[in-house]
């Protein structure tokens, strides 16, 4: 969609080819989607850019202002805030509503954009590298209905197990984190409309058991993962306490007391996602390649260390993380930072 707002792609054919329907949404359905998304303000800024966020923003999203990590092996959170701010920290959105707003906006671009669905590659010819400057080899690309067309420039934004990467050679360094992903939409017991989206991601055998429970004793779980303290041992919260006690002597007015969420009272269908957790000149594809490294690469191995110090309850690793956590949130300073750079 980009390419077909791209003014130095004016009168440029672009074909879009994807293997899966068209999604239109004529009415946003009454009840929620479980699969979500939390979209970034610098991800709505881009949708927005190329009118998408509108069109969502007029069918159903929910922006969020408050977020609250906490650990299940001691009492200690961190709370990132932005009460403050007109819009939300993020916003989760439907990714039903995503596909769809995608869809009637390229509908609009059908001068220059034509999708075909039901498309699936299965073949790509590469050209042999050329050698004359002013001839552009075109790649052969062959459908599964058996039809092939040619390009000059082919853009492989075809998913994590992106088959134009692989046959490209391109290679990733992936390795597994034994993560599944629950997703439901959960009833509160509130006396308003309130309704969550849940996405609890655990051990692939924690998922399957979580899967196989009936609706009561799948609340009781999530009421039992946000409200119990069987994990907590007394060291850690004596240490933490103490800690906390410390800085708050340094910063009385940072810090911020725990809010859990109400109650669980019901579910709406669950299901499980597996994480595999996880024409421009050359050099200007280089550059936002290394913009994008520089941005994805530290964010990368901060998740990678937070999965490796939270998937361990030895009490030394569970005090270290504990003074952290406890440390983080009180400098805001430290916390707009991070949230700053998650944004983008
Ligand atoms: C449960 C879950 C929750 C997530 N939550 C978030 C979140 O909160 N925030 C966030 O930013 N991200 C989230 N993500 C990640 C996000 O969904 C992905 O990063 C994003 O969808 C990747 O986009 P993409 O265009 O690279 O690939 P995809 O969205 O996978 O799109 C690839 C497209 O290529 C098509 N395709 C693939 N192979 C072929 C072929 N051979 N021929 C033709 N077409 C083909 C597919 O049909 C598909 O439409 C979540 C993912 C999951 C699973």
């Amino acid at each position: 969609m980009l390419q077909g707002m791209d003014p130095n792609l004016d009168g440029k054919k672009i074909l879009l080819l994807e293997a899966g329907n068209k999604n239109v949404m004529d009415k946003v359905p009454d009840t929620y989607s479980t699969r979500v998304s939390s979209i970034s303000p610098g991800s709505a800024t881009l949708l927005s850019g190329v009118g998408v966020w509108e069109h969502i923003t007029k069918m159903r999203c929910k922006p969020y202002k408050r977020m609250q990590v906490w650990d299940a092996c001691s009492d200690v959170l961190i709370t990132f805030d932005k009460e403050d701010l007109e819009d939300g920290m993020a916003y989760i959105v439907e990714n039903d509503i995503v596909v769809a707003a995608l869809t009637k906006q390229l509908d609009g671009l059908s001068d220059n954009v034509r999708v075909k669905y039901r498309s699936k590659v299965v073949k790509y010819e590469w050209p042999k590298p050329h050698l004359a400057a002013d001839s552009i080899p075109w790649v052969k690309v062959t459908l599964a209905s058996g039809e092939s067309v040619e390009t000059k420039l082919l853009i492989g934004a075809d998913g994590s197990n992106s088959m134009v990467r692989r046959k490209l050679g391109i290679p990733t360094v992936k390795w597994d984190y034994d993560q599944s992903a629950v997703v439901a939409v959960l009833h509160l017991s509130e006396l308003s409309d309130t309704q969550s989206s849940l996405v609890w991601s655990t051990s692939h055998r924690l998922a399957e058991e979580l899967l196989d429970m009936d609706e009561e004793s799948f609340v009781d779980a999530v009421n039992s993962a946000f409200w119990s303290n069987a994990n907590q041992s007394e060291l850690v919260e004596k240490a933490g306490s103490l800690f906390r006690g410390a800085l708050s002597a340094i910063m009385p007015s940072a810090g911020s007391p725990r809010q859990l969420p109400p109650s669980v009272a019901g579910i709406g269908p669950k299901s499980r996602v597996m994480f595999p957790l996880g024409v421009g000149a050359i050099q200007h594809l280089l550059e936002y390649e290394t913009e994008r490294q520089r941005h994805n690469l530290p964010m990368m191995a901060g998740i990678d260390l937070m999965k490796r110090l939270y998937s361990t309850d030895a009490a030394p690793v569970v005090l270290l993380r504990t003074f952290g956590l406890q440390a983080t949130n009180m400098i805001p300073a430290l916390k707009e930072q991070i949230v700053a750079f998650a944004s983008k």
